[in-house]
């Protein structure tokens, strides 16, 4: 392909910050936003109310800088032209490249992650109808969660799938339903069918989501000489990924047994991912991507050419404080 160079200049690694507004709960307890942002600056700061030993007050001021730190008032358009839309091209040039938003539950993630599938698809389609025409490209949709350490099907009833390697350093999931896809309303319908089988699960809506993590994948696919007849190959992939509640990593010490095993997971998946990213980004031959099933199913896409990008979502209200600093120095150390 001609488009290589433009490759190029795409960030091997971008990490953003998202804040989310302070919402009505948030504002009648009387909490405070204490986090600012300077307009088109990538830094932001976060005020942290401490106690001096005999009991007064005083505020601490972290900094912290990153690629892209976007405001409270900034639309899912503009998340997408900053974190994705520049990605989008590259995957036609054999890339994997995958968008995470890591982040407490209830900070922003799947309002950041949802339209975002919807928007690259469109991107996809177009380049595969105009700019890559009748070169036989094909693009595929699957969606799935890794719950408790297991990976679901979210496009069959949940149905349990598992993981193989076929010795070339592809991952496959044997059973995972892939669809071919050729229009947005499509994948409109599957996005919402894989949203709505995630959230109704044993428990309730938002405690069952903040457990799991929800990998979407859109992949372009091609036969060797380029005819729609012949088996097709994977050429590049896009993975969305929602991840679990970053404080569930925290629920080790729950009194219930299940809660424990899950947060324990969840710790150790956060932990991997934040290691193989830092081993990409340090060009790092051994990967340590064995160190959770989030990591061993992402293997493919941290391997060969590869684009990262991290959307670290954060509540603004001062109860968060604890849970946003973990957050920023996670992303601190991805970037
Ligand atoms: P998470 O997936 O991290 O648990 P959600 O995406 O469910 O968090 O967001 C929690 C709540 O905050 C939802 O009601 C959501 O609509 C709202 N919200 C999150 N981010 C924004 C934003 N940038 N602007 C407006 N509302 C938001
Ligand atoms: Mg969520």
């Amino acid at each position: 392909f001609t488009a290589d160079k433009d490759k190029g200049s795409v960030a091997k690694i971008k990490v953003v910050v998202r804040k989310r507004p302070l919402n009505k709960k948030e504002g009648s307890r009387k909490e405070e936003d204490i986090i600012t942002i300077q307009p088109n600056s990538n830094s932001l700061v976060v005020h942290e109310t401490k106690l001096k030993v005999d009991l007064t007050e005083y505020v601490e001021k972290h900094e912290f800088v990153f690629d892209a730190v976007l405001d409270d008032d900034v639309s899912n358009d503009e998340v997408y032209r900053e974190t994705v839309e520049p990605i989008v091209p590259t995957i036609f040039q054999r890339t994997k490249a995958t968008c995470f938003a890591y982040g407490q539950t209830g900070s922003g993630k799947t309002y950041t992650m949802q339209p975002l599938p919807l928007r690259a698809s469109h991107d996809i389609l177009r380049l595969m109808h105009h700019t890559y025409r009748n070169q036989g490209f094909q693009l595929f949709f699957s969606f799935f969660e890794i719950y408790g350490g297991k990976l679901f099907d979210l496009l069959n009833d949940r149905r349990k799938l598992c993981m193989r390697e076929d010795g070339k350093q592809q991952v496959c999931i044997v059973g995972l339903q892939e669809y071919k896809v050729s229009n947005v309303e499509t994948i409109r319908d599957f996005i919402e069918k894989g949203n709505a089988t995630r959230s109704t699960g044993t428990t309730g809506a938002n405690e069952e989501s903040s457990r799991s993590h929800a990998i979407l994948q859109l992949a372009i696919k091609r036969s060797v000489d380029g005819s729609e007849s012949k088996p097709a190959r994977v050429v590049g992939k896009l993975s969305f990924i929602d991840l679990a509640g970053s404080e569930r990593g925290a629920d080790t010490t729950d009194n219930d047994k299940q809660t424990r095993i899950e947060g324990a997971e969840i710790n150790k998946s956060l932990l991997a991912l934040k290691e193989c990213i830092r081993a990409l980004d340090n060009d790092q031959v051994h990967i340590p991507f064995r160190g959770s099933k989030l990591t061993e199913v992402l293997r493919d896409s941290f391997i060969g050419d590869s684009r990262t990008v991290m959307i670290s979502c954060i509540s603004p209200n001062s109860g968060s404080c604890e849970h946003t600093l973990n957050t920023l120095r996670y992303a601190d150390r991805v970037k």
